[in-house]
């Protein structure tokens, strides 16, 4: 078939539908005929006990035994649902003769029309089709429009419905009518449903309405933890903010497999900031996010991780809400949770440790502030961020505080990226281990019993190193033979 089909959608409600068949099949198309408000009739020798309590409930009929032509009488469309070919081939051809629209069940040469893969969001339906010749390719795109379309877009596409009337009366002309769509929909109102701000979603459509000087349109800035690195970590939420910024405002933290998933046309800048040199400081983070968001764009400032995790992102709020940004937040998975799962390191675990501490020491400073005698004590795995640098000073408090020596450590290096490298070892031997493999930056450190688990659990990439001669930052996969200890 090379014509492409004609898409339609078609409006069953009280209408009767025959399905020939009662098996699991289709109990699937009853189904979908139920959901769109159809009468379905049904001839079967049996039914599945679904389709029997459907009947039994009243909502579709059910005729037992074997097709016969005079069953399309009075229906508006068939679909075949068996798995013999012979009927199914009777009820097309009766069907055909009667210029009654049919549907065989994954046949396409006999169907005159095809069920397409759909995605739905309360009213709003996206029909996918491959014309009937490749279902797959419908259906692995309609995977991917699942990821693309939250349910606010039921909510809008309800809104819009109810007010139908309303905006024809407001807009009489055609064209002043779409314009008036394309300011809504570029407007606040799809974030206010997607953040559940019903009621200010309703004023602000109220006020479109009512407006008669078209407003410059508001920005907005969307703070969005990227995850540690591997773009399958990344969420949908954060997907579809990369998709729809003007803006990417990113650190040097978010890797390259997450920025190639931002819409091509939106501008990157990057904000980076490395422990040791400031590339951009933070009031010019502030500054730019202000003036791309004055200027009616959609601002997204993507961080590694999660943004409330050491990132500044409380900071960066405050500031926005100073100004009066509209703003939300898309959580991403911060590199403590990121690198002890690729690591094989329960961070919590029945006999070793009952809780787990997120703690950051890039400086002196953040070190001195510290509570060591707390951090020090057992059961407890200690996440430590930004922690490479102060190796020494971290070993020295924490034996001082009475955490033994012998205490395992992990330091994930790239966690969830190609380049992961994981060094187990002890306490006592932290700071020469973590030189010895010369460990660089982005570096977790991961401090309690738990820590020795990757040496079994490990799954990623190359199996933990160890403290004793091993050689540093090899990439074949021999290497991990260090691993007995
Ligand atoms: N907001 C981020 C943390 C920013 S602080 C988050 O939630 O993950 C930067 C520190 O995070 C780095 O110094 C390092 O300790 C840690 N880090 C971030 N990504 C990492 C990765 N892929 N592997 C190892 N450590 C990482």
């Amino acid at each position: 078939m090379s014509t492409p089909l004609f898409p339609l959608f078609a409006d069953l409600r009280g209408r009767p539908v025959l399905v020939v068949g009662g098996g699991a099949v289709a109990e699937r198309k009853t189904e979908a005929l139920l959901r769109a408000g159809a009468r379905p009739r049904l001839v079967a020798p049996e039914l599945t006990t679904a389709l029997q309590g459907w009947r039994d409930d009243g909502r579709i009929d059910w005729t037992q035994g074997v097709f016969q032509p005079a069953q399309l009488d009075g229906v508006w469309l068939v679909i075949a649902a068996t798995a013999d070919g012979t009927v199914n081939r009777a009820v097309a051809a009766a069907a055909e003769a009667r210029c009654l629209l049919a549907n065989v069940v994954d046949d396409a040469e006999l169907s005159t029309f095809q069920v397409p893969a759909v995605v739905e969001r309360g009213l709003l339906q996206v029909a996918i089709s491959s014309g009937g010749g490749a279902p797959m390719v419908a259906r692995h795109l309609r995977r991917q429009l699942e990821t693309m379309l939250d349910d606010s877009w039921g909510d809008l596409v309800g809104l819009l419905t109810r007010q139908r009337d309303r905006i024809r009366q407001r807009f009489p002309d055609m064209g002043e009518r779409r314009r008036f769509f394309e300011r809504l929909l570029a407007s606040p109102l799809p974030r206010l449903y997607r953040q559940r701000l019903q009621a200010q979603a309703e004023n602000l459509f109220q006020s479109a309405l009512d407006e008669s000087v078209q407003r410059a349109p508001e920005g907005s800035v969307a703070l969005v933890g990227a995850g540690p690195g591997d773009a399958g970590l990344v969420t949908l939420n954060a997907l579809r903010a990369m998709n729809e910024a003007d803006v990417i405002l990113h650190d040097r933290l978010v890797s390259d497999d997450v920025l190639r998933l931002a819409r091509r046309d939106a501008t990157c800048i990057e904000v980076g900031k490395s422990a040791s040199g400031h590339s951009v400081k933070q009031d010019e983070i502030h500054a730019l996010m202000l003036a791309h968001a004055r200027a009616g764009k959609r601002v997204v400032r993507l961080k590694g991780g999660d943004p409330f995790v050491f990132g500044r992102g409380g900071e960066e709020l405050e500031f926005l809400r100073a100004h009066g940004i509209p703003y939300e937040v898309v959580p991403g998975i911060t590199a403590a949770v990121a690198c002890a799962a690729y690591a094989g390191i329960p961070l919590t675990h029945r006999d070793h440790a009952q809780s787990v501490r997120f703690v950051t020491a890039h400086c002196k400073d953040s070190l001195d502030t510290l509570d060591w005698a707390s951090l020090a004590q057992g059961q407890q795995t200690l996440a430590i961020y930004m922690g490479v640098a102060g190796l020494e000073n971290i070993r020295a408090r924490l034996i001082e505080g009475g955490r033994s020596p012998q205490t395992p450590f992990a330091i994930v290096e790239n966690g969830s990226r190609r380049e992961q490298r994981v060094l187990n070892g002890t306490l006592a031997d932290l700071p020469e281990t973590a030189r010895s493999h010369q460990v660089r930056s982005p570096a977790l450190l991961i401090l309690g019993e738990v820590a020795a688990l990757a040496q079994t659990l490990h799954w990623f990439g190359h199996a933990p190193l160890q403290p004793t001669g091993t050689p540093t930052h090899s990439r074949n996969p021999q290497a991990p033979t260090l691993q007995a200890a």
